[in-house]
């Protein structure tokens, strides 16, 4: 089955450590196999690291990573969001399923050479909002909904319920 990766290029450590946290908890949770970050963040590892222990999956995070190079060198689709792309509505059905995904999202300002390399850009409504909503978006239309309840077999699995918390635990 192909896989689903995060290349998120502009992370400052201090600034957006909320947001790349998101964007990698959000991807995560709809289906993605991992992320990529461009700046070291041992930090961002760790926490990321530590949802994932608890949560299940096998979602995987690398930081530090020399965004040029991998997006030579990406065996695969790439696709980078942004405001300015081809409607998503329009793209979707041209999106190959049989090949791996590399989908980047910027933090500030994205160097021209990424929209160069992309293989497609493609744009979540033409306003500017933010990586982790059309991420979000994008990933749940791609996949038809299909990871927002699947399961994670971790330490720790939400049953969803209408009201309370129902958590099941298991014990190692
Ligand atoms: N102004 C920056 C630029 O020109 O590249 C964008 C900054 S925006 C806060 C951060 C990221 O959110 C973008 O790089 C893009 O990946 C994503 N983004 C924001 N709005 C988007 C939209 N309407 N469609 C697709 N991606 C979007």
């Amino acid at each position: 089955m192909p896989e689903i990766w995060i290349l998120r290029i502009g992370h400052r450590p201090q600034r957006d450590k909320r947001v790349t946290t998101h964007v990698a908890l959000s991807s995560r949770a709809l289906g993605a196999s991992g992320i990529f970050i461009d700046t070291e963040d041992k930090t961002l590892e760790k926490n990321i690291g530590s949802v994932v222990g608890r949560f299940g999956g096998n979602y995987s995070i690398r930081t530090g990573v020399p965004w040029r190079r991998m997006l030579e060198e990406f065996d695969g689709e790439v696709i980078h969001l942004t405001m300015y792309g081809q409607r998503l509505d329009e793209a979707l059905p041209n999106i190959p399923r049989e090949k791996d995904l590399l989908v980047v999202v910027g933090a500030e300002k994205v160097p021209p050479e990424v929209y160069q390399a992309a293989d497609r850009n493609i744009s979540v409504g033409n306003q500017p909002h933010s990586e982790i909503a059309a991420l979000a978006i994008f990933l749940d239309r791609l996949t038809d909904g299909r990871n927002l309840y699947s399961d994670r077999s971790g330490q720790m699995t939400v049953v969803p319920n209408e009201r309370g918390k129902t958590v099941v635990s298991k014990h190692t």
